[in-house]
């Protein structure tokens, strides 16, 4: 029998999963449970990632993890453990599918609008690197991170799910009219993917315009693939279109481990109270089945949870007032009594053809780091972001005695707004600026020409930190200021 790795959270975690369990349990679901010890309290008892060794040992064995909600302690300095799970095992794509549940009333569902959309958002990436500086007393920095192997790993996930789902639509969301780089770079590896995938509609769109139609529009969509930030934020405006956090499923996708939760939180203000709603881990435990290719199983149990929300049963959060609230373990019941039922004419099938196979793309060992076809690089220039109270005039004044014969200083910001050689008196100044040097004729530079000009500097300047301005082959790949 297949055996997987089942954590029960903490807060209304172990409620909810020993629900979905006893489902599981007299579904016949052909799966060994290994419960392993991650969450709060295994912070609380000194293990800094949140998750004992042996924990690891055994989801690293068995490949799927089958998680309830898991608080990160605030103040102790440690990172989420939903966080560090997802990026420890690469798990690169989150899929989130937000379908109507007949029995969930919404404005949506009223208004006769369906809605079946799948979010798949980057997972490891983006600012949720989490690489943040304060490199004055009053600037804070985050870096954002976006790679081609990344963004290539998720979009090609994205393509092949919709391929699977017989997607009407796959739209990429970005922000690349603003971060051009960073977005820019994503969008670029949608649009190359695209070319592989004839047979869908594949577009774009700018996330804010997304969210505008997402409430106006929400059964135009199908597939959305995203970065993580803003994947992060999408995910939770479409889980609020289908009747909120308690009805969102989620699956993280890796080559090697896959994790299987809800989207929702701990939600520590009725935990114990054996209210809450197990129905977003269900239908997470449902992918899980998919996943794993007990399809028989995962559609009886859906067939029946289908039912159950049709019959009106529901739990506090949800459903008809007129109709009194079960609790968590009455709800579980209300769906094992229902084994065998059909939901009517509101549901869907739901990807019963699509069989998920564990592994649906084998990545060799070390593609992340190929760069095929990568250009020639040379370096032009370099950003320093360096601690000053001073006049911008006066900065640039210091700055060119420094350039000497290689280096010509092209202009200062702040905050991301050209502040020299023009700029407006309206512009607020903070106590952190970036200056920018690049080669005089656009003669290619070595390191050690930056580090002198580095040393330099650094004799007039707390230099915080330095990014080099690089063109890779006949494309700038750096940003301009506001107003440059
Ligand atoms: P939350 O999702 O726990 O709660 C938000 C609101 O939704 C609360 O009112 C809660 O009662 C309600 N709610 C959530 N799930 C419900 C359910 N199944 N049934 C009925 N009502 C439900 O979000 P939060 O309060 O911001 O976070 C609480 C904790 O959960 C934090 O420590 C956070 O870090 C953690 N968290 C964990 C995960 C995860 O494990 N993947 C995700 C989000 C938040």
């Amino acid at each position: 029998m297949r055996r997987i790795a089942v954590a029960k959270g903490d807060g209304i975690g172990p409620e909810i999963m020993d629900a979905v369990l006893k489902i599981f349990y007299e579904a016949k679901v052909p799966l060994e449970y290994v419960t392993v010890d991650i969450g709060k309290w295994v912070f609380d008892k000194g293990f800094n990632t949140g998750m004992t060794p042996e924990a690891r040992q055994t989801i690293e064995t068995l490949g799927i993890l089958f998680k309830g909600p898991m608080e990160t302690p605030k103040g102790k300095g440690v990172k989420s453990i939903n966080v560090t799970a997802r990026k420890t095992w690469n798990t690169y794509a989150n899929t989130r599918t937000f379908q109507t549940l007949h029995g969930v009333d919404t404005v949506f569902s009223k208004a006769g609008i369906p809605i079946d959309i799948t979010v798949v958002r980057e997972n490891i990436e983006d600012t949720y690197g989490g690489i943040e500086h304060m490199i004055t007393n009053d600037v804070a920095i985050s870096r954002r991170i976006i790679t081609r192997p990344g963004s290539m790993q998720v979009i090609k996930y994205a393509f092949e799910m919709a391929r699977k789902k017989k997607a009407r639509r796959i739209t990429c969301a970005h922000k690349a009219n603003i971060m051009k780089i960073t977005d820019g770079l994503f969008l670029e590896v949608f649009q190359e993917v695209a070319k592989d995938y004839p047979d869908l509609k594949a577009d774009d769109v700018i996330v804010d315009d997304l969210c505008m139609k997402l409430v106006t529009k929400p059964d135009t969509f199908d597939v959305i693939v995203l970065t993580n930030l803003q994947g992060d934020i999408v995910s939770d405006l479409c889980a609020g279109l289908i009747g909120g956090l308690g009805f969102a499923p989620s699956a993280n996708i890796g080559d090697h481990i896959c994790i299987f939760e809800a989207v929702h939180g701990t939600a520590p203000d009725i935990a114990g109270k054996n209210i809450a709603n197990p129905t977003a881990l269900l239908l997470s435990g449902i992918g899980m089945l998919r996943h794993l290719g007990l399809m028989e199983s995962a559609t009886m149990i859906e067939n029946a949870l289908l039912y159950t929300l049709e019959q009106g049963v529901h739990t506090g959060d949800f459903g008809n007032k007129s109709i009194s609230a079960v609790n968590t373990t009455q709800f579980a019941e209300a769906i094992t009594s229902n084994f065998g039922k059909q939901p009517g004419q509101g549901a869907k099938p739901h990807l019963k053809d699509a069989p998920v196979t564990e592994t649906m793309f084998k990545l060799n060992e070390n593609v992340m780091l190929e760069s095929a076809n990568a250009p020639a690089e040379n370096i032009i220039g370099v950003d320093f972001f360096i601690e000053s109270d001073e006049q911008p005039v006066f900065i640039a004044n210091k700055c060119l005695r420094h350039g000497g014969v290689k280096f010509k200083l092209i202009n200062i910001s702040n905050r991301g707004t050209q502040v020299w050689p023009t700029g407006s008196v309206y512009t607020n100044l903070v106590n952190q600026y970036n200056v920018r040097f690049e080669s005089i004729d656009d003669m290619p530079l070595k390191q050690q020409d930056i580090l002198g000009l580095y040393v330099s500097l650094s004799g007039d300047f707390k230099i915080c930190s330095s990014e080099l301005l690089l063109m890779l082959g006949d494309k700038r790949a750096y940003s301009l200021a506001q107003g440059q």
